[in-house]
């Protein structure tokens, strides 16, 4: 028999029978790598509850479609079409890898038979596997070294850059490509010296090298058949080990952390899973304040994470320059984990998280817009260990002053403002306004207006509720307010980390809904009906105006008349409580395209990928350090799109443009509107008022 045809566990490497050797490298090799993983999810074990074995089959589908089917890599057209060409290939290439290493301590061992059709068709498909990977190697470093795509950048702030790793990686990869292809090339070519033709895919790296080495002696053939053999074995295992201390953990943990992955939209998960919001007065520390607290999920999130910037790419805190990057949110917290755990002897003190590894501006600096984890596609959580930290700095008394405040009058008055209860229906009493119910006991009515706080105490604001209220008389709506008695829905509260007080207000808010025996209820705020749908538990159905008006215009209730200024470019600026939490994206395009002559347009960040405007709730109450406003650069995409009106659904946004448009220096060129106020003044209604602008619509 030809030496270039002998099985690696033929050969003799040195003095060492290659069947020995083998034997002893795979056992090293997978006794080390099980080790790595073990200490590795030792943190698991010390994290907090979380409970995501529930709903299986919802699960294996999140599977099938964002790990196997790798639905968000094209939203970053080349990189993932890179990445899908890259993971495509490890799936084809994985019963190679197996075939391969058993081929070391059993002769001839060919994994699907290769004397079969099925062993020949797939060595064609695994050979072309090879060469993509190989190819997509060199394309990523080159890319890495020479075009530098910023979200891969690491700003000094946040440590070291980690290209020299990613290279290294990705260099390691190719010569287990090209180390493979050697392998067969080299006997390839032996067996051709000999008469003895095998096919190989053409122009796969195999069939290149083949050709390459066409002309070689059969000794240095057979040098590198089993050369190439061992530096693959050996390739294999180092990148085994190597990856779970650095970003390639994820090709391990990738299929369990989007099989556990969060399922539910718009929630926040509790103070501590398995613990009723009854018996939270037992909890002892709220939030999370050491790396422990961290739930084991969020941990395996940690480990995840494959450093591709995305989140941070996409982040609104990010872009203008607040101390916040989600991505290091990850990676500082799996770099102290790496550290705190070691791979030998046992872990450390437990450290504070806050002045650690996070700042407290950092924390506060996240909008909760959802834009990092809507792009990530791991489907790695942000939003729940923000408002777990926020949580811990609550519960240890470290809020910012500003923020402080407001908290108090949300307790003493139910409104972060501070203002009187008895005031919060005042909204409604101005000249030529008709009666609204309040439903205090002493009316009743099908549907409940949710007003919210901003909308019952600011002057500008106001207009909203009006607007609202008038289309839900034009809709034929038999519906009510709760005036007095409603509070704050709390939903900002619960975000900045205030639980305890957010509770009670959700309490006062349920009895009072209750009580007020409507079927269904609407707002004109997304902070609101985000709270109402996903945060209250019992209360009727929510929905919010612009899926009412929505459907009253498509069911003809509504009749809308023709815009009066056709010179003007309307653009929608999805807020993200309605559109990324909610999915509402359609109903408030649709209501604008039912104006009649309305021109319209879409900013380059729209629908899933709209920017925060600054952030609702409480973050009007607090300024962060930042280069920019948010809401600047949301007007500039706006006016960039071609528009000189903005539209918007959410009281929040409204403050936050019309506030950008004036620092902007762009009044004159552009207006703020919601789409409610809109809406109201093109309603085609009777009577000398049809298509008038209202006076309070003039913003700038
Ligand atoms: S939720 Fe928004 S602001 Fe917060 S980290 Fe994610 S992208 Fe940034
Ligand atoms: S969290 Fe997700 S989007 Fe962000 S860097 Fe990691 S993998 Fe990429």
């Amino acid at each position: 028999m030809l030496q270039a045809l002998q099985s690696p566990a033929q050969a003799t490497y040195g003095l060492i029978s290659g069947q020995i050797l083998f034997l002893v490298l795979n056992t090293l090799g997978l006794a080390c790598f099980a080790y790595i993983v073990a200490r590795r999810l030792t943190p698991l074990l010390h994290g907090e509850r979380d409970l995501r074995f529930d709903r299986p089959l919802l699960r294996l589908e999140k599977v099938l479609q964002f790990w196997l089917g790798q639905w968000k890599h094209p939203r970053y057209r080349t990189a993932g079409v890179v990445h899908i060409l890259i993971f495509t290939g490890f799936i084809l290439l994985a019963t190679r890898a197996f075939s391969l290493l058993i081929l070391g301590i059993s002769e001839n061992f060919a994994l699907p038979d290769s004397s079969a059709g099925i062993g020949h068709f797939y060595e064609v498909i695994a050979d072309y596997a090879a060469t993509v990977v190989f190819l997509c190697m060199v394309f990523a470093v080159v890319r890495r070294i020479i075009f530098r795509p910023a979200r891969y950048e690491v700003p000094a702030r946040h440590g070291k850059s980690h290209k020299v790793d990613a290279i290294f990686l990705l260099g390691l990869i190719a010569i287990l490509m090209l180390s493979e292809s050697l392998f067969e090339a080299s006997k390839a070519a032996s067996l051709a010296q000999q008469g003895h033709a095998e096919f190989l895919a053409f122009f796969s790296l195999a069939w290149v090298l083949r050709n390459a080495l066409s002309s070689a002696s059969q000794s240095t053939l057979w040098n590198l058949h089993r050369g190439a053999y061992l530096l693959d074995v050996l390739t294999f295992y180092f990148l085994l080990c190597y990856r779970p201390f650095g970003i390639q953990f994820h090709v391990e943990t990738s299929l369990f952390n989007v099989y556990f992955a969060k399922l539910d939209r718009g929630t926040v998960k509790p103070v501590r899973w398995g613990v009723s919001d009854e018996q939270l007065d037992q909890v002892k520390s709220f939030g999370v304040k050491t790396f422990e607290d961290f739930t084991w999920k969020h941990m395996l999130d940690f480990y995840s994470c494959a450093d591709c910037g995305r989140c941070s790419d996409n982040c609104p805190a990010n872009s203008v320059g607040r101390p916040l990057s989600p991505r290091f949110i990850t990676i500082k917290a799996r770099d102290y984990s790496f550290q705190h755990y070691p791979m030998f002897g046992s872990a450390g003190n437990s450290k504070s998280l806050i002045g650690g590894i996070y700042s407290e501006d950092e924390v506060w600096s996240c909008t909760t817009c959802g834009a990092c984890e809507e792009e990530c596609p791991l489907l790695i959580e942000y939003i729940d260990k923000i408002v777990d930290l926020r949580r811990g700095l609550v519960d240890d008394g470290n809020v910012p002053k500003s923020i402080q405040k407001a908290l108090k009058a949300l307790e003493s008055r139910g409104n972060p403002y501070g203002k009187m209860e008895k005031k919060r229906a005042d909204w409604t009493k101005v000249e030529d306004f008709p009666d609204i119910k309040i439903l205090n006991g002493k009316a009743s009515a099908d549907t409940l207006y949710f007003v919210d706080s901003i909308t019952s105490y600011d002057d500008r604001i106001q207009a909203i509720g009006r607007a609202t209220a008038r289309i839900l008389k034009d809709a034929g709506e038999n519906f009510g307010i709760l005036g007095a008695i409603e509070k704050d829905s709390g939903h900002d509260v619960r975000r900045f980390g205030e639980e305890t007080l957010f509770m009670a207000l959700r309490y006062h808010n349920v009895d009072a809904i209750k009580a007020s025996g409507v079927r269904r209820i609407v707002t004109a705020d997304p902070h609101a009906f985000n709270a109402l749908k996903h945060d209250y538990k019992d209360v009727p159905l929510v929905e919010h105006i612009s899926q009412v008006i929505a459907r009253e215009v498509k069911s003809g209730k509504i009749k809308l008349s023709r815009v009066e200024n056709e010179n003007n470019v309307y653009a929608y600026h999805d807020p993200c409580y309605l559109g990324r939490h909610n999915q509402v994206y359609d109903e408030p395009r649709d209501v604008l395209d039912a104006i009649p002559g309305l021109k319209r347009v879409e900013m380059s960040r729209c629908r899933d990928r709209s920017s925060c405007c600054g952030g609702g709730g409480l973050m009007l109450f607090y300024e962060p350090k930042e280069e920019e406003r948010m809401g600047v650069k949301r007007v500039q995409m706006a006016a960039e799109a071609g528009a000189n009106v903005i539209v918007t659904a959410c009281p929040f946004c409204m403050v936050n443009m019309e506030d950008a448009i004036k620092v902007a220096g762009m009044e004159g060129k552009m207006t703020a509107i919601d789409l409610a106020e809109l809406v109201d003044q093109h309603i085609a209604r009777e009577g000398p008022k049809a298509g008038v602008v209202r006076e309070e619509y003039v913003t700038a």
